[in-house]
């Protein structure tokens, strides 16, 4: 099906119909040129989009397993074979080079592919032993939608992070309302549009709404009702939609911030871990929540470390033409936050490399900046800086960079960088963080059986993978009586002869843990 998807295009089904009284435009973060305008949707807009969603939510419950999986795979093609009509979208909307728009792309074609193909085996019926206190019982246990699903996405990564909710909620049999950031409305509606075409195959069921609007038209998407919330944004956001959601019990998953670290033990391949802590820092101008934003390295290689890294960065260039390797900060207002860590790290002594750090800032632009002499407690260490700036701090050994990663209130993601297998292992354990990636950087994203989510101020909850999957679900266990039970233990008609019976099997079973063969208990 070849559909060309521009936010110009007349209303689909998916929208809500009631008369928004205000508008928004979205901007170029590059140019300034506006890119379209999109309606501010008000709590009404979002109770009526929960009353569609409800309805929908049940004709695609009733599809079954292999309609569903069907439907989404025929998205997952759409959305392969117009890869560069959306990645050209979200090039203009966030100002990311178009490559670095593809590759996102790709990444959430291969969780659409998965949480399709997956859902059935994760989330379907399965046996599960009675034990022998219910011997007499067939028991199951299967994962049901929830319902309606309200997904509150970030503007950095407008088409994976949100896709990581709505996909894996969708598959799981729910409908879903999606409320994108005020700064990447645009794609957010070609992702909804696209679905409505393609997946509901012209059907006028909206298993996935757009609405568009910034805190206050997710405040209201918090307050609707809904059956859960996926939010992804800042610590800070996550918790006044808590506190919303809270009014009605309403689940949240809640993907925040990082303030990711990467080790670099003294063995490391230290080309691989210069080129990889480059990219890691300093691409989609370093607004990644699973960026690295510190660099902690062993004392032997230090300086070697910090020299390939240093040459590495000081090629790097901003920009909007076809050879930027990133482009402008998407939200001007980050900027400021940069600016303060950097000057404040400056004046606690810190050093920056390549340039000078004063000199960093070309709004809407920003070259790329290592800091390094910065003490643990600066803002640039401890808060999320979200630029293309990294500091690097000497550190005794990996023990010592595992300690100090740790210090974080924050916990997404790291990364180490060792040759041996057995030191990565244990540090990837230790390090207090929900993924870990050994000797790369954010590739556990990349793998959509893994689940995704932090710790800490970084969130809670689980996208991708089979736990991405039962977020969305509610696990239903259910017992089926096929045979009269030897003891029927759930009696009044139950006799002392028959617990005294039980409680014999009991002991007989379960009595004899930690005793010696001598019947001497471990402990005496
Ligand atoms: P943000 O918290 O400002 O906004 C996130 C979303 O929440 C937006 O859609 C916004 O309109 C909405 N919102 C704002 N106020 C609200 C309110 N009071 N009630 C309901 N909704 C409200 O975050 P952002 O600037 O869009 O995104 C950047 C942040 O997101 C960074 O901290 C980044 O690390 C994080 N992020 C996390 C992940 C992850 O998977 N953990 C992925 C991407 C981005």
């Amino acid at each position: 099906m070849a559909v060309a998807m521009t936010a110009s295009q007349a209303q689909e089904p998916a929208q809500p119909q009631v008369p928004a009284r205000k508008t928004f435009t979205s901007l170029n973060p590059a140019t300034g040129q506006p890119i379209a305008s999109f309606p501010v949707h008000q709590r009404e807009d979002a109770d009526m989009a929960v009353s569609r969603a409800r309805e929908a939510a049940r004709w695609w419950g009733g599809l079954g397993w292999r309609e569903r999986r069907s439907r989404l795979l025929d998205w997952k093609s759409f959305l392969t074979r117009h890869m560069d009509e959306l990645a050209q979208l979200m090039h203009e909307e966030t100002g990311k080079p178009a490559d670095d728009a593809t590759l996102e792309i790709i990444l959430a074609i291969v969780h659409v592919d998965w949480a399709a193909r997956h859902a059935r085996r994760v989330l379907g019926p399965h046996r599960v032993f009675s034990g022998i206190t219910a011997i007499n019982q067939a028991s199951t246990v299967e994962y049901q939608p929830l319902g309606v699903v309200g997904v509150i996405g970030p503007w950095n990564y407008p088409v994976f992070t949100p896709m990581g909710s709505i996909v894996y909620a969708i598959a799981a049999g729910n409908a879903v309302i999606f409320k994108p950031s005020e700064l990447t409305p645009a794609v957010g509606e070609w992702l909804v549009r696209s679905f409505g075409r393609v997946a509901g195959r012209g059907a006028p069921q909206p298993v996935l709404q757009l609405l568009t609007g910034a805190a206050a038209t997710g405040a209201a998407l918090a307050a609707s009702g809904v059956d859960k919330i996926a939010f992804t944004g800042s610590a800070a956001t996550a918790r006044k939609v808590m506190a919303i959601a809270a009014e009605n019990l309403t689940p949240v998953i809640a993907e925040c911030g990082g303030k990711d670290a990467l080790i670099v033990d003294a063995d490391a391949d230290l080309n691989a871990a210069a080129d990889a802590a480059a990219w890691g820092a300093m691409s989609n101008a370093g607004q990644t929540c699973v960026g690295i934003e510190r660099i902690y390295v062993a004392d032997p290689v230090y300086e070697t470390f910090l020299a390939k890294l240093t040459d590495r960065v000081s090629r790097l260039h901003p920009g909007s033409d076809e050879k930027a390797d990133y482009g402008p900060m998407t939200m001007p207002g980050q900027i400021d936050v940069i600016s303060r860590h950097l000057a404040d790290a400056v004046a606690r002594g810190g050093r920056a490399l390549p340039g000078r750090a004063e000199d960093a800032v070309d709004a809407p632009y920003v070259r790329p900046v290592i800091l390094t002499d910065v003490p643990e407690d600066a803002a640039a260490v401890t808060e999320e800086t979200f630029g293309p700036t990294i500091t690097v701090r000497r550190v005794a050994n990996l023990e010592e960079g595992i300690q100090l990663a740790n210090a974080s209130s924050y916990g997404l993601g790291s990364s180490v960088f060792t040759r041996s297998r057995r030191r990565a292992q244990t540090a990837a354990r230790e390090l207090r963080s929900g993924m870990t990636a050994i000797n790369s950087v954010i590739a556990f994203a990349m793998v959509p059986a893994l689940p995704f989510g932090g710790v800490g101020e970084s969130g809670f909850g689980r996208i991708h993978g089979a736990d991405g999957l039962r977020e969305f679900a509610r696990a239903k266990a259910i017992t089926s009586q096929w045979m009269k039970p030897p003891v029927n233990l759930t009696s009044f008609g139950r006799t002392d002869a028959d617990l005294k019976r039980t409680v014999g099997l009991i002991t007989l079973l379960h009595g004899r843990h930690g005793q010696t063969r001598r019947g001497r208990s471990r402990e005496s």
